[in-house]
């Protein structure tokens, strides 16, 4: 308390003699950074759905340190209007804000742990040929990428392979990795495995060759990304 009443004093000083002097002197700006202790940074003012996690992912400050710096417990109860410090930022930057929730990506609303796109790679350059979703009346786990039989299939991310093989009924031969916390990725219809069981593949490398085993009317692959077994949308994913 002692200090604000001080600080007060010499704000009023310092105005009356920026009055008195008639310029703008950089002093005051100098004096309300120092209030804040040695840490610089500027102050972000939140707007409509902008959310903790994402305003923090933008300056590229810990979530942690950003609740810290502003005595947040909370970070679902900040609200737009409310003037948020950002530790060691030079500028304000615009934060992306999140998209209304529609029910159809209900499944997928969860903060990734992951950042979205850039961490799996499309696994083939072909043509999509089938989105995930409802398709006919039946939900469809992935996406199909056609291409000529024979082309090759990557690794969408580094991983292992936790199988590799006959796939359940209709996916015929089929490969599925296991990457980082939990996710997995899952290609079928292969003509040809060219990984087995408990290896350990990197992003980008060859695992496969694309085929029309199992249910399949022409070659393609049917690529699945699961996050802890939940199926999600690849396109949100893929880069
Ligand atoms: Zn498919």
């Amino acid at each position: 308390m002692i200090s604000r009443i001080k600080l007060l004093k010499i704000t009023s000083c310092l105005f009356l003699l920026t009055f008195a002097f008639g310029c703008s002197t950089p002093l005051m700006p100098k004096l309300i950074f120092k209030s804040k202790g040695k840490t610089k940074g500027v102050y972000h003012t939140v707007k409509k759905r902008e959310t903790l996690w994402r305003i923090a992912d933008t300056y590229n400050v810990n979530l942690k340190k950003l609740k810290r710096a502003n005595r947040i417990n909370d970070e679902n109860k900040i609200k737009a209007g409310i003037k948020l410090f950002i530790p060691g930022a030079k500028k304000v930057l615009k934060v992306n804000p999140v998209k209304p929730l529609v029910k159809k990506v209900s499944l997928d609303r969860r903060i990734p742990s992951i950042k979205r796109k850039g961490f799996f790679n499309w696994p083939l350059k072909g043509r999509l040929t089938s989105r995930y979703g409802i398709r006919k009346g039946r939900k469809h786990d992935g996406i199909d990428i056609a291409a000529q039989k024979g082309s090759t299939i990557y690794a969408a991310a580094s991983g292992k392979v936790i199988f590799s093989g006959w796939g359940p009924t209709g996916y015929g031969k089929m490969i599925i990795i296991k990457h980082k916390q939990k996710w997995v990725t899952v290609y079928a219809h292969n003509y040809k495995n060219l990984v087995k069981k408990n290896d350990r593949v990197k992003k980008g490398e060859k695992i496969a060759l694309v085929g029309t085993t199992g249910r399949a009317t022409g070659p393609h692959l049917h690529f699945e990304l699961r996050d802890n077994r939940e199926p999600v949308n690849p396109l949100n994913y893929l880069k």
